[in-house]
């Protein structure tokens, strides 16, 4: 028997539009006792099932794993995880000779919100963003090992830092299942070393595949600058497509380390230089001019009270890079912040353009690739956005 919660007289209308979140203001009573992770029923005030989901004492209190009645155990986990290996099937991505790294569960995208799976060839990153996911991560990685079988030998839990700081403190990131792991994978046949452990994120930045191919069809004999390199992704596919030199540029010491040993990996060096700095004093001190920059920065806002200031700092970034695209030359630009929407994406970038006193064309609209699934209930699941712009 779960706990149970009754929300307020008309507070049911986002739970029955398949929203899986239920904000705290919505919540009419709950068991006193109710604790971080636990599993609740959710019903209407008059008694009404209508969701199952987990507790966690903050603004979003109630994170739904199924809107039918279910007990949430090793079936669960296992229908569920087999249900987004299915789709990953469907996208060709788990058998395929040329990708070898793509993510298997995308939170809320795969119905499972604070659950994020990353696939690197035989090893399986877990990262939560929440308790009571972590509390069944023992569950979850003993279904993802029946589901994925020989595919893979190493399951890696790595939600420390994602974790809320008084209940991750007192965990350590830690291999789950194996050891020893293999850790270089492909994408679109491109080597990358992936540091799951010290790197940032789960390791890599998969969410950005579809989008370096793209700029690798646009490469060839080009200079490129990538700015917030991280491990090189862009830099890799744009060497590998024939760029006659590519500047990598991040303020971490990690990530340009793991550039380049992605760059020596490919035998690229003789095209490339790195520079470990922060991207706006690169932009402001160098004199060169390229014919493609990617800007690719983190996500500037977290929240919607942070997204006026992320706004004007995504405005400023972007006007500094137009002053570094050779006239006729293209611009790789992007948001990944979930607040900051396509609209005003586009609209911040408009104001750069204008500012930058150049003339401007949109030649493509990018997105996540579709391993990175959007819940079409959970508009938020939608977080990354890029434009393409011919700067004249
Ligand atoms: N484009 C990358 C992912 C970028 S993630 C890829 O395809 O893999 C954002 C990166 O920006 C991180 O590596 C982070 O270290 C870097 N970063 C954050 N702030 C920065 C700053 N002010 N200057 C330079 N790099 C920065």
């Amino acid at each position: 028997m779960y706990s149970k919660v009754h929300l307020k007289k008309n507070k049911d209308a986002a739970v029955r539009r398949n929203h899986p979140w239920i904000f705290s203001g919505a919540i009419q009573r709950k068991d006193k006792d109710l604790k971080d992770g636990d599993i609740v029923e959710v019903f209407t005030y008059d008694d009404q099932y209508l969701a199952t989901g987990y507790f966690q004492d903050n603004t979003i209190a109630i994170r739904i794993l199924s809107f039918v009645k279910c007990d949430i155990d090793f079936s669960f986990w296992l229908e569920t995880i087999g249900r987004a290996f299915q789709l990953r099937q469907r996208l060709d991505l788990t058998e395929n000779k040329a990708t070898n790294a793509y993510r298997l569960m995308h939170a809320e995208g795969d119905n499972v919100s604070g659950l994020i799976i990353d696939i690197y060839n035989n090893t399986a990153v877990i990262q939560c963003h929440s308790i009571g996911i972590h509390q069944r991560i023992d569950i979850i990685a003993k279904a993802l090992k029946e589901v994925l079988g020989d595919k893979i030998s190493v399951i890696y839990d790595k939600s420390k830092g994602t974790l809320p700081k008084n209940y991750g403190q007192s965990m350590e990131n830690k291999y789950l299942l194996g050891e020893n792991p293999a850790n270089t994978v492909l994408e679109n046949n491109q080597i990358f070393k992936i540091d799951w452990e010290k790197g940032q994120k789960t390791g890599f930045f998969l969410d950005q595949r579809d989008n370096r191919q793209l700029l690798a069809e646009l490469t060839k004999d080009n200079t490129v600058l990538n700015t917030f390199c991280y491990s090189g992704g862009f830099s890799i596919y744009a060497l590998a497509a024939g760029a006659s030199l590519v500047h990598s540029v991040d303020v971490s010491k990690t990530a340009i380390e793991l550039t380049n040993q992605n760059v020596a990996l490919n035998n690229f060096e003789e095209k490339h230089e790195s520079f470990a700095m922060d991207v706006l004093t690169f932009l402001k001190q160098s004199e060169m001019e390229y014919d493609i920059v990617v800007v690719d920065p983190p996500a500037y806002a977290k929240s919607i009270k942070a997204r006026h200031n992320a706004v004007q700092g995504y405005k400023r970034l972007n006007k500094e890079a137009f002053k570094k695209v050779k006239s006729g030359g293209l611009m790789f630009t992007f948001s990944c912040s979930q607040v900051v929407d396509r609209v005003l994406f586009y609209n911040t970038i408009l104001a750069a353009a204008l500012e930058s006193k150049r003339n401007i064309k949109v030649l493509h609209h990018l997105s996540q690739p579709a391993d990175h699934p959007v819940n079409i209930f959970h508009p938020e699941s939608s977080y990354l956005k890029g434009l393409v712009l011919y700067v004249e």
